[in-house]
């Protein structure tokens, strides 16, 4: 059986004891194992980034930046093998996989730049001869902790940037698909990123709680779900370190009776279902402004829900593949139940799918709720599978409660041709990344990426600028160069400007 190793430094090979199992979720079939690593390996990984980066640092940014270019570049050249990889471990269809990766490449390609983006502020003549300034400097070794469903695209985010200002960086990924972030790593390498910056320990608990307590790690950034965010979150931050620790999340569409309801049908379809609802943007929520909408609404999405196509990832005419393992396919199916349990109408169920030749495989059809309550269960927790829930408002002010009150607050859109409204529902919403008429409104790389509330701990977002100062620290330099002269000041009075 294949058997997928950490990416330490080279010079390095430490053996394990514990293994976790990767399936193929098209066949149900495990098809690799992986090493669960521990306190020894990541000792190891640590003393590797600590004896690269202070060389890395110093190399001047411009070269860092070529060694991102050279990244880019092997990334795109090896994109189906990623895509096919990736996919195999995922189960998300092959043109997704790819999208997962290019969401992932737009950040290096913003790290490309990164000598532009480091260039610190400066005040001449603050004060009678002195001058004021700025540089942002890496913080030694970072660490990040990644969830399954975007297994290219996150890690990317985290290390396009950390590594890019100068620091080294120890990833730990999904122990569910874990091999695309390997083959990552060593395309860092092969791209000129010297031996120690960018490595990959796999773990479960235990990996994650050594790298919170390790002293030599200065900040972890964490995606996942939120309970473990709040977790990573709070012990990171106990043992020193900056964190950052996004989590789940609930996303609402609004549809206010102007819309184009064909083309929110068609945004919808994408948004509810695409790589099996297993993205912490999609679309599981929507909500219709009064009845009229809701019935024209239900009427067209159960025929669109009908012409969904599940088929195994690898194939070109599938909408969405199959989840990633037989442990989260029960977990959507006991959600199902809930909402029936709960008084919700089941009007599309998509349990009992099976696929012909692939029956083991963890595929799920689609779902439809309709009249789902803010106070049912599942309505407040994240299903993270291919369910679609409508819940009825009766006017704006009661569809703007909805995800405000929400306790996920990650993703929010809504669909009118009324400018007003819209501008409206952004401005007051209590939701941290809007769209108006985009069904998925994850900001461009350059831009930063952030919910709100339980779906994010901490203050600082992930990639573009925000993504530069979460992986650097200030410092500020107050200088003067006297002439010799006798200045007259009085040491013993807080220097002032006035
Ligand atoms: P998860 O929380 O199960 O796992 C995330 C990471 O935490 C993994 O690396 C895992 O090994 C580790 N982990 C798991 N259990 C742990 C524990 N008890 N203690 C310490 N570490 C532990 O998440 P997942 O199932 O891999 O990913 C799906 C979740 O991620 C969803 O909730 C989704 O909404 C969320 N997500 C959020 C964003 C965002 O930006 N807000 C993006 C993608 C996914």
């Amino acid at each position: 059986m294949r058997q997928i190793a950490h990416k330490l430094a080279t010079s390095l090979s430490v053996e394990g004891t514990r293994f976790g199992d990767v399936f193929d979720p098209n066949s149900g079939q495990i098809q690799a194992r992986v090493a669960l690593g521990d306190q020894a390996v990541l000792d190891a990984a640590v003393a590797a980034a600590q004896a690269a980066q202070p060389g890395w640092a110093a190399t001047n940014p411009q070269r860092r930046a070529r060694v991102m270019f050279n990244f880019k570049a092997l990334v795109e050249k090896n994109m189906d093998e990623l895509a096919h990889l990736l996919s195999s471990e995922h189960g998300k269809v092959i043109a997704d996989a790819r999208g997962d990766i290019q969401r992932g490449l737009d950040v290096i390609e913003f790290c490309c730049g990164i000598p532009h983006a480091l260039k610190g502020e400066y005040t001449q003549g603050a004060g009678p001869g002195i001058d004021v300034y700025s540089m942002r400097q890496p913080l030694g070794i970072g660490a990040g902790i990644t969830p399954f469903n975007f297994p290219a695209m996150i890690p990317m985010w985290m290390f396009g940037v950390a590594v890019a200002v100068g620091n080294a960086f120890i990833l730990k990924p999904s122990e569910r698909d874990p091999s695309v972030p390997v083959r990552l790593a060593e395309l860092f390498q092969e791209a000129g990123g010297p031996e120690g910056i960018l490595q990959v320990v796999h773990g479960d608990k235990e990996m994650v709680d050594a790298i919170l307590d390790h002293p030599a790690i200065s900040a972890v950034s964490f995606v996942g779900s939120s309970d473990i965010a709040h977790y990573v979150y709070s012990r990171g931050v106990a043992a020193g370190k900056r964190v950052q620790a996004m989590g789940g999340a609930k996303n609402h569409g609004i549809v206010m009776p102007d819309a184009d309801l064909d083309q929110v049908v068609n945004d919808l379809s994408g948004a509810a279902f695409g790589s099996a609802g297993e993205r912490c943007m999609a679309l599981p929520v929507v909500v219709p402004v009064g009845d009229k909408t809701a019935n024209a609404l239900r009427e067209k999405l159960i025929p669109a829900i009908a012409a969904l196509r599940v088929g195994v990832s690898t194939d070109n005419d599938a909408h969405y593949g199959p989840v990633v393992n037989a442990a989260h396919k029960q977990r959507v199916e006991n959600w199902i139940q809930t909402g029936i349990d709960e008084g919700a109408e089941l009007v599309v169920d998509g349990r009992g799918f099976k696929l012909q030749g692939h029956e083991e495989g963890f595929f799920i059809g689609p779902s439809l709720f309709d009249y789902v309550k803010p106070t049912m269960e599942s309505y407040k927790e994240e299903i993270f599978g291919p369910v679609l829930q409508i819940v009825r408002a009766n006017d704006f002010e009661e569809a703007l409660r909805l995800p405000s009150e929400h306790q996920y607050g990650n993703g929010v859109a809504i669909f009118t041709r009324n400018g007003h409204a819209a501008r409206e529902f952004a401005g007051r919403v209590n939701v941290g990344m809007v769209g108006i008429n985009v069904p998925i409104p994850v900001p461009v790389a350059y831009h930063s990426f952030g919910g709100w509330k339980r779906s994010a701990f901490g203050d600082i977002n992930q990639h573009g600028m925000e993504g530069v100062r979460f992986w650097t620290k200030t410092k500020t330099i107050t200088q003067r160069w006297p002439d010799g002269s006798p200045d007259g000041s009085n040491a013993f009075v807080i220097p002032t400007m006035g």
